[in-house]
């Protein structure tokens, strides 16, 4: 069990780092003893207090001058070396004068971050930088593009556990893995133009015939486009004048038929907006006049009925929700009207969001947003692909969206090529089999017609998804896996104190796939990861196990 000494406006983001490093953990008690010891900043260990501790600080602590360890260098914003691995540090960090294990060094410097102290009972990690403070970055700044790629928060994890495991300290944990799978994903679509009819010679349109003729020229020329696809998109703008006298099909109007033929039956999240012609506000007054939409939810309800059906899931895509919580609710309550059910979950048009919109949100009886990410890149924003409780919600889950498809293709953000974009998505869901989480995509509503033709893509993230052992949940779903991860609470076992029982302390998320709880026996010291599977063993519970000791929770 680790105890955790840190201030007390640590507290809420220790307490979120420890819902996504799910371990047995409390803050210190005083007279109680711990196998590992937490502690941040001034609170260094007391003599003999636990076999391992780990020291976070960027600055130089009252502990570093007992044990006179050099400091090499201290700055702001740095960027650490990990087995292999990228770690930027967004706050204060420091690197050692003595010769360190090479396991975390500055990768300007390669200076080590990491200082061992070695006591006869005893083993000190010093580490040069404050973790909840670049966790809560990560939980509400969040990370610039240079960084979206990397994990960041998911290896401060991964690292902790390391220099666990490889101390010998018997450790428990129920990753972010359901049970018989390697991770979730979330396929989703926001749906901006469900009808290219609704769009008379409006900026939609324009752009429409701008890209389907001449950027389709360009990528053709380039050697990005087949053929076939070029002329598919030039007979699209021939046949638009008889789309709009109603005699041509319109031919962005068959994309649930489309998803729901590719994605067979995985169950995916459809975002609809409610309001037609209501361009919403932003945080300077009115939004943009081309942010209204041209169509409401009512006016594609039949569109809604097919999704349900199907065993989608019909989200809110929001206007205003983000900032108003009286608009939420009538936004809300206009997708659940037209549904026949009730809306719990939001992703803003055009992504909109600011640090009050999960209170917002939650306040309007949101269960989840899927709104965090980035609109010109892909990866993840807080670091994680793992579901969150943002600092400033009470209940509302954060299901960062990771990979929007304008974002790989348009010439304005990546303007990838198919080939370049498979690269992409092939490390990102390698990426998932390493952590576990939940991998959220966004393939808007149009991009599978013309002019956008981004199918290709997309059946290979789906095959490729499908091959490493996903499962595929919709976003409501996903939700629920996680928030009955978070109900588990660890306690001593029933007959025997030095084990522990770990048990899910709700009623809720029976229909979601089980968890795992993985035991590192501990003993002998290890070296250092990965830790592959011969050094834990996965036992699969739905509501309760117990762990053989010595995992024990308390002594
Ligand atoms: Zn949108």
């Amino acid at each position: 069990m680790i105890g955790v000494k840190a201030d007390s406006s640590e507290h809420s983001v220790i307490a979120e780092f420890f819902e996504l490093f799910k371990t047995p953990w409390e803050f210190c008690r005083e007279g109680q003893s711990y196998e590992v010891l937490l502690s941040t900043g001034n609170h260094g260990p007391a003599r003999g207090s636990a076999q391992l501790v780990l020291l976070y600080s960027g600055r130089k602590v009252s502990f570093d001058s007992q044990k006179k360890i050099g400091i090499a260098s201290r700055k702001s914003n740095c960027v650490l070396a990990y087995k292999g691995r990228s770690i930027p540090i967004y706050g204060d960090c420091i690197a050692f004068q003595e010769k360190g294990s090479g396991l975390l060094a500055d990768e300007q410097s390669h200076r080590s971050a990491i200082s061992r102290q070695q006591d006869s009972d005893q083993t000190v990690m010093r580490i040069g930088y404050d973790l909840f403070r670049e966790i809560r970055a990560l939980l509400t700044v969040g990370q610039p593009v240079a960084y979206a790629a990397i994990p960041t928060l998911d290896l401060h994890i991964a690292l902790m556990r390391d220099l666990i495991v490889a101390s010998g300290v018997p450790l428990i944990e129920v990753p972010p893995v359901p049970d018989g799978y390697s991770f979730i994903a979330c396929l989703t679509h926001d749906v901006d133009h469900p009808s290219i009819r609704r769009h008379k010679a409006d900026h939609t349109t324009l752009g429409f015939v701008y890209r389907a003729v001449f950027a389709s020229m360009g990528n053709f020329l380039r050697g990005r486009l087949p053929v076939r696809t070029l002329l598919a998109n030039w007979a699209a703008v021939v046949k638009l004048p008889f789309v709009h006298v109603g005699l041509a099909k319109d031919f962005w109007r068959g994309f649930v038929n489309r998803y729901l033929e590719i994605e067979k039956g995985l169950g995916s999240t459809f975002f609809v907006i409610p309001f037609e012609n209501d361009r919403g506000r932003d945080l300077n007054g009115p939004a943009p006049a081309f942010r209204a939409s041209g169509y409401g939810a009512r006016d594609i309800a039949d569109l809604l009925h097919q999704m349900s059906a199907a065993g989608c899931e019909v989200g809110l895509h929001g206007i205003d929700a983000w900032c108003d919580i009286a608009k939420a609710k009538e936004e809300l309550e206009e997708i659940g009207r037209v549904t026949g059910g009730s809306t719990t979950g939001v992703r803003m048009h055009w992504l909109y969001y600011d640090q009050h919109s999960p209170a917002v949100l939650e306040q309007a009886g949101a269960i989840y947003d899927s709104t965090v990410g980035y609109r010109e890149t892909v990866g993840y924003r807080a670091g994680t692909t793992q579901a969150y409780k943002p600092l400033e919600a009470a209940r509302l889950l954060e299901l960062s969206l990771h990979v929007m498809d304008t974002a790989l293709f348009y010439p304005a953000y990546l303007g990838l090529s198919n080939q370049q974009a498979k690269g992409i998505l092939d490390r990102m869901v390698g990426n998932m089999v390493e952590f576990g989480g939940c991998m959220t995509t966004n393939w808007h509503d149009r991009s599978l017609a013309p002019e956008r033709m981004w199918s290709p893509c997309y059946h290979a993230l789906l095959a490729d998804l499908k091959g490493r052992g996903a499962w595929f949940a919709t976003a409501g779903q996903a939700t629920s896996w996680f928030q009955k991860r978070r109900a588990v609470r660890f306690r001593a076992g029933d007959t025997d104190p030095l084990a522990v029982c770990a048990e899910v302390t709700t009623v809720q998320g029976n229909s979601v796939p089980g968890l795992r709880l993985r035991v590192y026996n501990g003993g002998e010291s290890r070296t250092l990861g990965p830790h592959s599977s011969e050094e834990f063993v996965d036992i699969y519970f739905d509501q309760s196990v117990n762990a053989p000791a010595p995992c024990g929770v308390s002594r």
